[in-house]
């Protein structure tokens, strides 16, 4: 609650800074210096606004009429439309490995495409110089329960042995200020909580990382 209220106070003040500063730079009259100090304030307007949004996102409450029934591998394919195109861009082979009949389950599907487009988009951030990214489906057993899991393998940086117990942490990031938040895994981890899943990494450092989502099947 503090964070959601905490981000609402801090946007509203935000919107007036931005407004006032997109007026300015219309000013055409700027000399040079101001137009650049301009510019440098909407940048910086603009990360505060990432971060008070990822921060109203990760303390919502779960909305229930969001959700619907699902089928995963199509969740997945919904998701790579997304950002199919930017992987390819960047020389990321996507390969598919889906089991066929998947059972379907109850969920926001807005949410799980969240989670999914930020695992991929941290994927291809970790092969700046293209590589593979391997997505997987399965139905398992997890005890009595039957769990559907996930999988997303790349071939990137990899994560060293002391970062990994950080990265689900809020604000944790190691990109450079102007990329990463540090929300996004934190997010997911959220999301997937209340969906009385699992999500976790593992990696070998230099040889590329896999994340898991492990989701109760009906
Ligand atoms: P952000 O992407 O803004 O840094 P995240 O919470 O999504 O925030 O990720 C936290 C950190 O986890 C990243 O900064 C990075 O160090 C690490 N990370 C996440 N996914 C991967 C990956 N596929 N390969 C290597 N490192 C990763």
């Amino acid at each position: 609650k503090l964070s959601a209220g905490t981000a609402h106070e801090i946007l509203n003040p935000l919107n007036i800074i931005s407004m006032q500063a997109q007026i300015m730079e219309m000013d055409w009259g700027l000399e040079p210096d101001r137009q650049k100090a301009i510019t440098n304030i909407l940048t910086q307007v603009e990360r505060i606004k990432k971060i008070a949004d990822g921060l109203r996102t990760f303390s919502r409450e779960y909305k229930l009429k969001g959700e619907a029934i699902v089928n995963l591998n199509d969740v997945i394919e919904e998701s790579l439309n997304l950002i199919e195109h930017d992987l390819k861009l960047n020389n990321i082979e996507i390969i598919k490995n889906f089991i066929p009949g998947l059972p379907t389950i109850i969920a926001d599907k807005g949410q799980l495409i969240q989670v999914i487009l930020n695992i991929m988009m941290n994927a291809q951030d970790a092969m700046p110089e293209g590589g593979k990214l391997t997505i997987k489906s399965r139905l398992s057993k997890k005890g009595e329960r039957d769990t559907i899991e996930l999988e997303f393998s790349d071939t990137g940086t990899g994560i060293p042995s002391d970062v990994l117990p950080n990265i689900f942490d809020p604000f944790f990031t190691t990109k450079p200020e102007d990329k990463g938040t540090g929300l996004g895994l934190s997010i997911c981890y959220g999301i997937v909580e209340r969906m009385g899943g699992k999500i976790y990494a593992e990696s070998t450092n230099g040889e590329g990382s896999t994340f898991t989502l492990e989701l109760p099947a009906p």
